[in-house]
């Protein structure tokens, strides 16, 4: 029998509403209690001054493999979220071939199993090869294990595929994730539709473009009882829509990234093509919307949108280079410098948008250390400062804009299934 025990630290457990010092004892890869005194007998991790959540879950990472390893491999992607302190992610399905066969989901299960990392779940393809026409075998994909469905790298851009995914997956109840983006408004267009465009001379992507489509799958889970999830969310406007749809009692989730609560298309005047993305950076307004939204609950969730690109790629021409940054390690110090230190969300709050709540979307029996669970647990040192030197990254990407940021906050130790798979070096 293995005993582990976490003393002395700051306990946060939003699924239980907990929030204490105590002890924490794993045995046998479960959580077994708290306030477990210190001489039982196990071995100890000395928490004092830390904080001990469930393990952090990010509910959408781009792995690249199969067919893009030379960006990331499900080995290197994995080992970047035990570093950033997740214990378990969920993959996004627009790798090459894409995830929309049993094969490929039995494939993505056994690359995870021999890395050996953290733990991984898969969004599977809501269309047969992403390509927007026919639905894929999402019965087949569930028996499989995927936990959702998303065509993210593009949108679902047909209504009524839409809407019949929607009414196929109430079978299951399984949400459908979203990247809500009208392409008939964003063709050609590198960065957010406004001034700064218009000073740079580049082609802008319209909030509208965004607003359009969140609008039009309220609308359809709305009409269906679907679930709809909407992805990096990035607009005021899109914002202030899942809000009130909430209040209506549509079943609508969403999440943001770190870098659309802490960047402004003004970063693009420096022409660094790590600072495109899609959705692009947007306006401080929007940014005071995103934080306003993780403030009230609107937003349920923080996730990366974890996008490595090999360097080549990225340090083309700015309307060449591909979209999307690596964000599994920047994550967590990013909430903490830029959400907590600044008083705008308390920390069970922060680690219930990176816990529970992902955990209750994709419905997997994650993000809660209640007695049983599979002992998965991040060890949080709040207080450490360093400066982030992307070489010292674990992904095989280093396409990050945050290079040289001080940042507070750090995963100190990992737990996976009552195993130690990460700690920091000091
Ligand atoms: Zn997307
Ligand atoms: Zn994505």
């Amino acid at each position: 029998m293995s005993r582990l025990l976490i003393k002395n630290g700051r306990v946060i457990d939003p699924s239980q509403k907990l929030d204490r010092i105590t002890n924490l004892l794993i045995e046998d890869g479960r959580i077994v209690g708290l306030d477990v005194p210190g001489d039982s007998g196990a071995e100890c991790i000395d928490a004092t001054g830390k904080i001990v959540s469930p393990g952090l879950i990010d509910m959408h990472v781009h792995l690249r493999e199969p067919g893009r390893e030379e960006d990331e491999t499900i080995a290197t992607g994995t080992a970047s979220a035990l570093a950033g302190g997740f214990t378990s992610i969920a993959c996004i399905p627009n790798t090459e071939p894409p995830i929309d066969t049993q094969g490929t989901v039995e494939f993505i299960h056994h690359q995870a199993a021999r890395a050996d990392n953290c733990n991984v779940y898969v969004v599977a393809c809501v269309s047969k090869n992403r390509e927007g026409k026919e639905l894929a075998e999402l019965g087949q994909l569930v028996k499989a294990g995927a936990v959702a469905f998303s065509d993210d790298g593009a949108p679902v851009f047909d209504a009524e595929l839409m809407r019949r995914a929607f009414e196929y997956c109430l079978m299951f109840d399984k949400p459908i994730l979203n990247h809500c983006e009208v392409r008939e408004l964003t063709r050609g267009a590198v960065m957010h539709e406004g001034t700064v465009s218009m000073v740079l001379g580049l082609a802008g992507m319209p909030s509208a473009a965004e607003d359009v489509m969140t609008s039009r799958d309220i609308a359809l889970a709305a009409a269906t009882g679907g679930r709809i999830h909407i992805m990096h969310v990035s607009t005021s406007g899109s914002v202030d829509l899942i809000r009130r749809a909430k209040t209506r009692g549509v079943r609508v989730t969403t999440e943001v990234c770190p870098h659309h609560f802490t960047l402004t298309d003004e970063c693009l005047r420096s022409f660094d093509s790590n600072y495109k993305m899609s959705p692009p950076l947007r306006s401080q307004q929007d940014v005071d919307a995103c934080i306003a939204g993780l403030q009230d609950g609107t937003i349920d969730v923080i996730c990366t949108d974890h996008a490595p690109h090999a360097l080549e790629k990225k340090m083309r021409e700015l309307d060449q280079a591909p979209f999307g940054i690596v964000g599994l390690e920047t994550c967590l110090p990013l909430v903490v410098t830029q959400l907590i230190q600044p008083g705008i969300l308390d920390w069970p709050t922060a680690i219930e948008k990176l816990t529970i709540n992902p955990a209750r979307i994709l419905g997997i029996p994650k993000g809660t250390l209640q007695v049983g669970a599979d002992a998965d647990v991040t060890i949080i040192d709040p207080d450490v400062e360093w400066t982030l030197d992307p070489q010292k990254m674990r992904s095989l990407s280093k396409n990050t804009p945050f290079g040289g940021w001080k940042l507070r906050g750090a995963a100190d130790t990992v737990i996976v299934g009552g195993r130690v798979k990460f700690k920091r070096a000091v």
